[in-house]
């Protein structure tokens, strides 16, 4: 044995001398262990780096299949090497070479499926270029690898409805490369501590319009019907940015400065695109303000996806969005839902494209900054009510689910693709919110401007934001860092105050649980006779302290964290009055109002001053907490109704924002208060939301009415009104309108849980599921389909019992259109058994 082993090493001992002072990297760091956990999930080893990545791409669309070639320019990062490994996944290579001027010479290589493992004509120096010429095919379809909660694919690119076999359906191709996924369409080192410029050529049919990094330098028509356009990127991105987008898009041009901004939309949409897109030149202005930084990038894009696999995308200088993006004008007025998505995208190309995470554990350095990027424009633009109401949603995302338990850097995890979470997100933006807080804006934003100054065009993790922000404040951070950055969880507090006339002081006692404590600043506020006074403590790392502050009487309401700047759990332990002078005293602060019309909202039953005191919170100043109130509101109770009834139908009928005025017709549908006036005025609102709450009312008094409203009725506005939508089921179903389907989609597909919250409507759900999935219904078992794939994940993580439910539904939905296609004979029905078994499949 021992011998066999010596001869056949002699020839590996030669080759690997050269190489002998190369350590390997230790045990830990190695990916092939069974658990998946005891992995150090390490920055990857940059033995080459990209230097430059040159295609030209064209397409087979009846194959869905992309036809590459590569000119990829290299050069070692440190040590000596023959040998590079590229990524290259479900390629078929048919050359492999080194380019040699005008002469190519042909380069042994292993191919294995998701690596190419290169052996170089010679050993390559530090600094040392050399350029591989790659030819390949891409097949995205034969790609194995999973995605994730954020981005639910791994396919690189996709080719829609690419055979034109779906009518009205457009044909697109885009690409989604993040996490690891652009070498499924070209050969790189799809890690995000490379870094590479880029000409992309891209030849394909001439009535589309194409999409990619920096600038389109030409465009030319060829004989055979297509066209050839070349993009070409001069600085240096990471390769998951790469992006092209292909297919029938209006494209309207805007601008920054001297910088094209260019919004690429379905035909459809051209008239409202500056209405869903137009605030970006001033979001470009304003973050390069903020950063003192200005967009560093030649141009800025963005494009709709159909059956995109995320929200949206930062692929440098050309983002990519999901069609929901899409809104119509009767949308829009009420509200541009894309626009916080944009400014995420927006903010990337400083926090991910400029200065990239130099691994999936430190995701931080990209995601907390574009999720906190959504309050500093709310904040800037709407006011800081508009930023805190969206910063207190994005709490609720981290506090689901197992988002407590785990750190914000993580070094062991079991796909990279779990970084993608509330966490690295929701919780990541918040923190950086308590930075500010704690530094002052002008210390803050400075330390941003020197991390990317020093960090631009290169990579970083955590501890290089914390030298720049340490550097330009003077203040150390590590107290910071390691309790937010390198520790899970958040403070659970108790807080309770307690007046003494004798002493004539207030006393609040501040309570962590005990098995995990926290440093922190604290702002307590004393009101006293509606007088505020700020007091900011620290409350040190123990389970109890103790605070007081004088106070000539018993203050009317002590509020902890009065800020609401801490991301914490606060059992505020106070009586119902004190939350009544709360809300008065928290003018100007959402969560202080929030929270105070939570508490009076819960006592409404019980207490006629709470009920008040909800009733006159209708009135408030800030709309998002006039809809609050109104959604907390007890409907069911007639006493309740009796005192809020004038009040909401004077919000349904006047109030400037047609939320409000939508929030308020559907608490009187709920409240069965019906005012003809008020609801017909109402239907002919250009808002959806209006026109779907008050035809919802309409209807429920007169069903007669049903041809008469619902005619020419924009589908969106029935979408956008589950209530409306379920009113009108019974009618489609009894006339077997299988066109409107669709609308219905995912309730029907949701049936169990409507059941759940409403009986009655969940009754009405059911029967749309099974008028579905009885009929030959396309889109709308598609969407179903597509409704499980996405909710299932999600649910299995976050509540195991639900996604059961949905399996089970899923299943149900399989065996009924199984079951139709005895009686129904169609190439789409049989389309929709397979869409359907795919989904079950999927669920893991
Ligand atoms: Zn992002």
């Amino acid at each position: 044995m021992k011998k066999r082993i010596l001869w056949l090493s002699s020839a590996f001992i030669i080759s690997s001398l050269t190489y002998a002072q190369v350590m390997t990297p230790p045990p830990s760091y190695n990916e092939n262990q069974t658990n998946k956990l005891d992995i150090y999930r390490a920055e990857a080893e940059r033995i080459n780096n990209l230097v430059h990545t040159k295609l030209d791409l064209k397409f087979d669309y009846a194959k869905e299949h992309v036809l590459g070639e590569a000119w990829v320019t290299l050069k070692p990062h440190f040590y000596a090497t023959n040998k590079v490994t590229l990524d290259a996944k479900a390629m078929l290579i048919s050359e492999v070479a080194l380019v040699n001027g005008a002469t190519k010479k042909k380069l042994n290589y292993k191919y294995d499926d998701l690596q190419l493992v290169i052996d170089l004509d010679k050993e390559y120096k530090k600094d040392q270029e050399y350029t591989l010429y790659i030819k390949y095919t891409a097949r995205p379809n034969e790609v194995k690898q999973e995605g994730s909660l954020a981005i639910n694919d791994a396919k690189g690119v996709y080719f829609i409805n690419a055979k034109g076999e779906r009518p009205n359906y457009p044909t697109q191709i885009w690409t989604q490369g993040e996490t690891e996924s652009s070498s499924c369409w070209f050969p790189t080192i799809d890690k995000t501590n490379q870094k590479t410029s880029q000409e992309i050529t891209l030849t394909y049919p001439d009535k589309y319009v194409s999409l990619s990094n920096g600038t389109m330098k030409s465009s030319k028509k060829n004989s055979d019907g297509t066209k050839t356009d070349y993009w070409k990127f001069d600085k240096k991105h990471a390769p998951y940015l790469f992006f092209f987008g292909i297919g029938d898009y209006a494209v309207i041009n805007d601008k920054w400065k001297n910088i094209n901004v260019d919004y690429y939309v379905e035909p459809e949409y051209k008239d409202v695109a500056k209405q869903i897109f137009g605030n970006t030149p001033e979001m470009i202005q304003f973050f390069s303000d903020k950063l003192n930084y200005p967009y560093p990038w030649d141009k800025y894009a963005q494009m709709t996806a159909r059956e995109y696999v995320s929200g949206a995308m930062e692929n440098t200088t050309a983002s990519l969005f999901h069609d929901g993006v899409q809104q119509k004008a009767g949308q829009l007025v009420d509200e541009n839902t894309a626009e916080y998505v944009i400014a995420h995208e927006l903010f990337h190309h400083w926090f991910g494209d400029l200065v990239t995470a130099e691994s999936w554990g430190n995701l931080t350095v990209n995601e907390s900054f574009a999720n906190y990027s959504e309050y500093l424009w709310f904040e800037y633009k709407y006011g800081k009510e508009k930023a805190d109401e969206h910063r207190y949603n994005e709490m609720f995302g981290y506090k689901q689910g197992d988002g407590p338990t785990k750190n914000l850097v993580r070094v062991h995890y079991n796909s990279r693709e779990d970084m993608f979470d509330g966490v690295s997100y929701n919780k990541g933006g918040i923190i950086l919110h308590m930075l500010r807080n704690f530094l002052g804006d002008d210390a803050f934003f400075k330390g941003l401007n020197k991390y990317l100054k020093d960090n631009e065009y290169g990579k970083a993790e955590s501890a290089q934001l914390r030298l720049a922000l340490e550097e330009v404040s003077g203040r150390d951070l590590n107290w910071f860092f390691n309790q937010w950055y390198y520790e899970n969880g958040h403070p659970k507090l108790t807080v309770v105050s307690d007046y003494s006339s004798a002493k004539k002081k207030v006393k609040v006692v501040v309570r962590q649980d005990a098995s995990k404590l926290f440093e922190f600043p604290f702002a307590i506020d004393i009101v006293e006779n509606g007088k505020t006074t700020r007091q900011q403590v620290w409350v040190p790392k123990q389970a109890e302290t103790v605070f007081e502050f004088a106070s000539n009487q018993k203050p009317d309401v002590v509020i902890p964290n009065a800020d609401q700047v801490l991301l914490a759990d606060i059992d505020d332990k106070k009586p119902v009055e004190d939350f009544i002078a709360q809300y008065k005293a928290g003018k100007g602060n959402y969560t202080t109002r929030l929270l105070a019309i939570e508490a009076m909202a819960n006592a409404q039953a019980t207490n006629p001053k709470a009920a008040d005191a909800l009733i006159n919170a209708l009135d408030d100043s800030f709309d998002g907490l006039r809809i609050y109130a109104i959604h907390k509101l007890d409907t069911k109770s007639k006493t309740i109704v009796d005192k809020a009834s004038s009040k909401l139908k004077q919000l349904a009928s006047n109030d400037p924002k047609t939320l409000v005025q939508a929030a308020a017709l559907s608490a009187l549908n709920d409240a069965n208060i019906y005012d003809a006036t008020i609801f017909e005025k109402a239907s002919k609102s250009p808002s959806f939301s209006v026109q779907g709450a008050s035809l919802t009312g309409i209807l429920k008094n007169n069903p007669s009415k049903i041809n008469d409203l619902t005619t020419n009725l924009d589908n969106e506005v029935i979408k956008g009104s589950p209530d409306l939508a379920m009113a009108l089921v019974p009618t489609w179903i009894k006339n077997n309108q299988l066109d409107k389907a669709a609308l219905i989609s995912e309730s029907a597909a949701m049936y169990e849980f409507v059941k759940f919250q409403d009986p009655e409507k969940g009754k009405i759900a059911e029967q749309a599921f099974n008028w579905i999935m009885n009929n030959d219904t396309p889109d709308a078992t598609a969407e179903i389909a597509k409704t499980y794939s996405r909710y299932y994940p999600y649910l299995k993580e976050q509540n195991p019992q639900a996604s059961q439910a949905i399996k089970m539904m899923a299943e149900k939905a399989l065996q009924v259109k199984t079951n139709a296609t005895k009686t129904i004979k169609s190439a789409t029905i049989a389309k929709q058994v397979e869409q359907l078994q795919d989904a079950i499949n999927k669920m893991k």
